[in-house]
């Protein structure tokens, strides 16, 4: 008999493991998205609308039964009693021979306060929301320095939507003074507007209030980076350290 292979998350990192491990073993993924594995470098160039949705599947619908795999989408881990060698989910319990938490990591939260004002990007569905109230509203402040903010500012101005970059720190991708300017210039020259060296304070419906005035705008997201998901191996009583390294 086929051991049995329970993979918690079916991002680049389980659906890879789950595609090398299908040939020989009896493989389950479960995921708390509803949707089948989908390239997350690519969700800033859909809501460019550079990218169909469909496009950013690499895998087709048929992908996962073709290799016998088992998929569960929208289905919780929330804990595993390894005792019994079973993963308790919020839609029933699965057993296992072998389980393999890759469960990622998921965005970093907002710290101002009213932060219900400011929505964050990491999935599928952050992207679809965004893009539709990007559609409406036609400008967008994006809140963070690093990569993902950078790229979303960047393809989000590109496609002629007007966006403002507010960064809490002076330069850009933790760079030094010369190289992120040219980064900056770069970006506006295509029209995006700086707020480097700026905190923000509170946000509302319509704006930011930060300790260099306010900045309107109604669409406000932030990109800052992510946390550890490892919510479900500490209540497991697995030790994580801090979860990244
Ligand atoms: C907009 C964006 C652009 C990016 N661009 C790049 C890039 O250009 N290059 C690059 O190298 N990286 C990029 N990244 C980072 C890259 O996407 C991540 O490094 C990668 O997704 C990590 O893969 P993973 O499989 O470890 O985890 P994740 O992709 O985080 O997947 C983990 C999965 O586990 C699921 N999960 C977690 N806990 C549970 C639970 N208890 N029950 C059920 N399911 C659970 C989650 O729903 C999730 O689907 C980008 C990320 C984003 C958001």
């Amino acid at each position: 008999m086929k051991m049995k292979v329970v993979i918690v998350g079916n991002g680049p990192g389980g659906v890879e493991l789950a595609k090398g491990l299908s040939s020989d073993h009896d493989v389950t993924l479960v995921d708390h998205e509803s949707v089948p594995y989908y390239s997350k470098p690519l969700l800033s160039h859909y809501m460019a609308s550079f990218l169909p949705e469909e496009k950013l599947f690499p895998y087709s619908p048929g992908w996962y039964e073709e290799r016998g795999i088992s998929l569960r989408l929208g289905e919780k881990a929330l804990l595993i009693n390894r005792a019994r060698k079973v993963l308790v989910a919020d839609k029933g319990e699965i057993p296992y021979d072998v389980l393999v938490l890759v469960t990622g990591a998921k965005a970093r939260e907002p710290t101002a306060p009213d932060r219900e004002h400011i929505l964050t990007f990491r999935t599928l569905d952050d992207a679809r929301r965004i893009k539709e109230e990007l559609e409406e509203e036609g400008e967008i402040t994006v809140l963070g320095g690093g990569l993902i903010a950078f790229e979303l500012a960047g393809n989000l101005a590109k496609a002629g939507y007007k966006v403002r970059l507010v960064h809490r720190r002076k330069t850009l991708l933790g760079l030094d003074e010369e190289l992120s300017g040219m980064l900056r210039e770069k970006l506006e020259s295509i029209g995006v507007e700086f707020h480097l060296g700026t905190k923000i304070l509170r946000a509302s419906e319509e704006s930011l209030n930060t300790d260099r005035g306010y900045i309107p705008g109604r669409l406000k997201v932030c990109a800052y980076g992510t946390v550890p998901n490892v919510e479900l191996a500490r209540r497991s009583g697995i030790q994580t350290g801090r979860g990244s390294s």
